[in-house]
């Protein structure tokens, strides 16, 4: 099968390896869809160990297996089902109770390639009317930002929205944020195409400068930069929460005055329970017209090196390699 390889300084090359075998309770999956993320460029500027690749749809391709054939998406955090996180439902913290956590498309090979394994209990189903083009929004784009949403609701459960960043997770966001009635919302993006996208959601662009004053009861913070981090204390409403989606390798913030004399919450997802997905499908059928938009290119392997840097420039939302 073919892969593709990342060196770092953005360097990608697409390889021959051979096809991969799944180990017991395991099968292979051949890829459809894998959606570029913006967690991805770590690995595309230093180079990874294993295959890249976490928001992937696909089919089974398992001769002879009960579920030969079947359309999923893969749940990327490789859960156990009996742990204690696993029984109180939040499997994307499974750590096998030995706390050593794994990641498809991190510790182990992902998307970027033909195929690749993975475990039965990590293929979720995914129905006949959202095409292999949609599917892999399930995950971070509506699945990780919802989760989030979710989890700032037992706090605050309506109003003036701020959205740092309008990348995918921001983007998601925000389309997340319409649905569960939160508003208005205003976004701080640097990138014209973004924010213009973001504009036609229904948000109001605004600077940092006018942000640091707004007194949110929500703020999204989709960048995983400084800037964005300290924004967002600044800008949260007293008892308002934040949601941190972004990520980055280190933090550096200030407890200025402001930050220091407010109560408010902060809040992160990282990823979502398994028993969202039933809700995040609902999510996706909900505002499918505008997440069908958020896919704005597609590539095959051989393309997947300009897709990044394409990606990497901010022109493109939410690309995708497809392999047909
Ligand atoms: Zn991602
Ligand atoms: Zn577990």
């Amino acid at each position: 099968m073919r892969v593709a390889k990342f060196h770092g300084q953005g360097r990608i090359t697409i390889e021959e390896a051979d096809d991969p075998r799944p180990a017991e309770n395991e099968v292979v999956v051949r890829v459809a869809a894998c959606a570029l993320c913006g967690s991805d460029f770590r690995p595309w500027r230093q180079g990874w160990p294993v295959t890249s690749g976490h928001e992937i749809a696909g089919r089974i391709d398992q001769p002879g297996h009960s579920r030969h054939g079947e359309r999923v998406v893969v749940y990327i955090p490789v859960f156990c089902g009996t742990c204690e996180a696993c029984r109180a439902g939040r499997t994307h913290l499974c750590d096998h109770g030995t706390g050593v956590r794994q990641l498809i498309g991190w510790q182990r090979p992902g998307g970027y390639a033909e195929k690749l394994t993975a475990p039965e209990r990590c293929l979720l189903p995914v129905p006949d009317d959202i095409p292999d083009r949609l599917a892999p929004l399930l995950l971070d784009t509506i699945g990780t930002t919802a989760h989030g949403v979710r989890l700032a609701r037992r706090i605050v459960t309506s109003g003036k929205t701020l959205v740092l960043g309008a990348g995918p997770i921001g983007l998601g966001a925000i389309i997340v944020l319409n649905r569960m009635g939160f508003g208005p919302i205003e976004v701080v993006e640097p990138s014209d195409y973004r924010a213009h996208f973001a504009e036609t959601l229904g948000v109001k662009r605004t600077t940092p400068e006018a942000a640091t004053a707004g007194r949110y009861s929500m703020v999204i913070e989709a960048t995983g930069k400084d800037p964005a981090r300290q924004l967002a204390l600044e800008a949260v409403a007293a008892e308002g929460a934040i949601v941190q989606l972004g990520e980055s390798d280190a933090w550096s913030i200030s407890e200025t005055r402001s930050v220091r004399l407010k109560d408010f919450f902060l809040i992160r997802s990282f990823y979502f329970p398994i028993g969202d997905y039933e809700a995040n499908l609902d999510l996706l059928r909900a505002d499918r017209d505008k997440y069908e938009r958020l896919v704005d290119a597609q590539a095959d392997l051989d393309g997947l090196s300009e897709l990044f840097n394409s990606f990497a420039r901010g022109e493109r939302l939410k690309p995708q390699l497809a392999l047909s």
